[in-house]
């Protein structure tokens, strides 16, 4: 049988889809309550639909985490529904490949943006209720999703892989910051999962390549990779599963 999650409030971002869909979807199962924030309100609805139907709870809140206003606009709908968030994972992200010498600037800002300041804005604005969870004794978790591009260069990921590289030393940086005051932070590196992620790519070429590793080495889904989430998280407090590479059996 699991650990439970009863009692716990999470706060999840890149809710509408893949990992941050299905993360949402087990820890809500698991008892948590869920705050599921994207830019889709659409696709925010159907999972907390699924949410409830399932005898869960969850509230749908639109924002967009590169838009400091809408951060904040939505930590304020989050606090006064559920007041304090115990939980938080950011999961939203955007990749968005191509070769350094195209000069994509319009790439680079929406990913920097994205993946590292969007980060950072929600670790701003849900930081001191993790703080102030721990300190009152409660288990606290801060989860970063970052990604096995971290570590390993691919071609024409460099800016991709610097963003997620970044968001792996934040998560190192903020445990010696937040690890004495008994909050949690975990980091996770997932290699290839199957979710909407490459949907983005205007590249025909590198789309298709991309294409070619799913079907040579297969791939997680964000069902496996919200298991860990659900893992980590029910730890009793005092162990930190800090940090996790995952990847395909198949993936080299
Ligand atoms: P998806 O594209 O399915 O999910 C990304 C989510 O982020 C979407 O729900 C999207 O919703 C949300 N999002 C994107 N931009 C913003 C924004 N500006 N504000 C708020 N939400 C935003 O892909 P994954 O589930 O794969 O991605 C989850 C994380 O996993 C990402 O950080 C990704 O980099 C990382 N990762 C993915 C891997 C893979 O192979 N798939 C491997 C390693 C890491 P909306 O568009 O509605 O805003």
């Amino acid at each position: 049988s699991h650990e439970t999650l009863a009692g716990r409030t999470a706060v999840i971002t890149g809710a509408a889809s893949g990992m941050g869909a299905a993360t949402a979807l087990l820890l809500a199962a698991r008892g948590a309550r869920v705050a599921l924030l994207a830019r889709r309100a659409d696709r925010l609805e159907e999972v907390a639909a699924k949410v409830t139907a399932e005898g869960g709870e969850a509230l749908v809140v639109a924002a967009d985490v590169t838009d400091q206003a809408s951060v904040d606009a939505a930590a304020e709908r989050v606090h006064t529904a559920y007041g304090e968030v115990d939980l938080v994972v950011n999961a939203a992200g955007v990749m968005l490949p191509n070769p350094v010498a195209e000069g994509r600037t319009d790439e680079w800002q929406r990913m920097l943006d994205t993946n590292v300041s969007g980060a950072l804005r929600i670790i701003r604005a849900f930081t001191p209720d993790l703080v102030a969870a721990a300190s009152a004794g409660r288990t606290a978790d801060l989860v970063n999703i970052s990604s096995i591009g971290a570590h390993i260069a691919f071609p024409n990921y460099a800016v991709y892989g610097a963003t997620k590289a970044a968001l792996s030393y934040l998560s190192a940086s903020l445990r010696t910051e937040l690890g004495p005051r008994d909050v949690r932070v975990t980091n996770i590196e997932p290699g290839l999962t199957d979710t909407e992620l490459g949907s983005h790519i205007d590249n025909a070429e590198l789309s298709g390549e991309l294409d070619g590793m799913f079907d040579a080495m297969g791939s997680l889904s964000g069902d496996d990779i919200a298991d860990l989430v659900a893992y980590t998280t029910s730890r009793p407090r005092h162990v930190n599963l800090r940090q996790l590479i995952v990847l395909p059996t198949r993936q080299a």
